[in-house]
């Protein structure tokens, strides 16, 4: 298993020093920085933004303890409790996201992993049915840590897309989980891989991390040869045990999306939560900074923006949706 450390090679086109120094852009340089992102991204520009969606399948109750997460059975929040939708709901729900004409739609389940049979039936005929129904959106899942055999079954039924975010570096992650490590996350995700998901794997930034810490978890992303990056900037939630840290600034979130595409100039950012809190007023700019595709839609249990005014904001940029299927 890679690890990624002050000895690292950065993969894109800046090194380390220079990007953790750029993370603390202002000024003339965020400026001269973004306009260099943008450049990187014009490849991903020509491609069209990705928009993706989720819904909240099973809700609440997680075992793990998450400090950021309103789902975790440790936070005295008051996110929904629910088990498993039904698998007409889940339909649904899938119908919504193909007629809003997402790109990607995930399903998204609190809790460690699958662990029940009945479970992972119910998920693998939701996929025939969005496959039979000719869904033209990347079929994703959000479950934890899966067993092979459950990944197997998942992805013979027709899911595509395994999201399983490593949240933040190895060197912070003890801060923000004690019941699993971030080496179960990383095996998570090879696993998956293995079993022939395509792996979308990103990060919660603001959580208290380093700009150091930024950047070796980008590294670490790139050695792990991940494509699909969710940038998440956090909306601190009352009850949780970060409901007070609140240390991100629009201005640092279009530095990391910048510093993040130099240092990974193949992969798909995608822009998702926190873009209402933190970057509502320089919507487009994610673009510019080198975003290339956003969220729409609601968060797991935040509002988000509704996908016509996205599209509506794409269109101010200059830009055009990705067209569909998009690989
Ligand atoms: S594993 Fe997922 S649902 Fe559970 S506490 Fe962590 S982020 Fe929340």
């Amino acid at each position: 298993m890679a690890k990624s450390g002050p000895t690292a090679k950065a993969p894109g086109p800046i090194g380390v020093a220079e990007a953790e120094r750029l993370l603390g852009a202002t000024g003339k340089e965020a400026v001269e920085l973004y306009a260099r992102a943008g450049r990187v991204a014009k490849g991903h520009a020509r491609r069209g933004v990705h928009l993706c969606g989720v819904v909240n399948a099973k809700s609440g109750r997680c075992p793990e303890d998450c400090a950021f997460c309103a789902q975790s059975a440790r936070s005295k929040t008051d996110a929904p409790v629910y088990s498993l939708m039904s698998e007409d709901d889940l339909f649904r729900a899938g119908d919504r996201a193909e007629r809003e004409g997402l790109n990607c739609f995930g399903i998204v389940l609190s809790g460690r992993g699958l662990r029940s049979r009945s479970e992972v039936d119910r998920l693998c005929r939701v996929y025939r049915r969005f496959e039979r129904a000719g869904f033209r959106f990347r079929r994703g899942l959000s479950a934890g840590i899966l067993r092979r055999g459950d990944l197997k079954r998942l992805r013979d039924a027709g899911g595509q897309s395994f999201h399983h975010n490593l949240e933040t570096a190895r060197s912070f992650y003890p801060s923000i989980c004690t019941t699993r490590t971030y080496d179960d996350n990383v095996a998570a995700i090879l696993l998956a891989r293995e079993a022939g998901f395509e792996i979308c794997s990103g990060a919660l930034f603001g959580m208290g991390e380093s700009d150091a810490q930024r950047v070796e978890l980008a590294i670490h992303l790139g050695e792990l040869a991940v494509v699909s990056i969710p940038l998440n900037f956090l909306s601190p939630i009352p009850g949780t045990p970060l409901e007070r840290q609140n240390d991100l600034k629009p201005e640092k979130c279009l530095n990391i999306i910048a510093v993040y595409r130099l240092l990974l100039p193949e992969a798909d950012l995608h822009v998702c939560g926190g873009r209402p809190r933190h970057l509502a007023k320089s919507s487009e700019t994610i673009f510019s900074a080198g975003a290339s595709g956003m969220m729409t839609g609601n968060y797991l249990t935040t509002p988000g923006f509704a996908p016509a005014d996205d599209r509506r904001m794409i269109k101010r940029a200059g830009l055009a949706q990705r067209a569909r299927p998009d690989r």
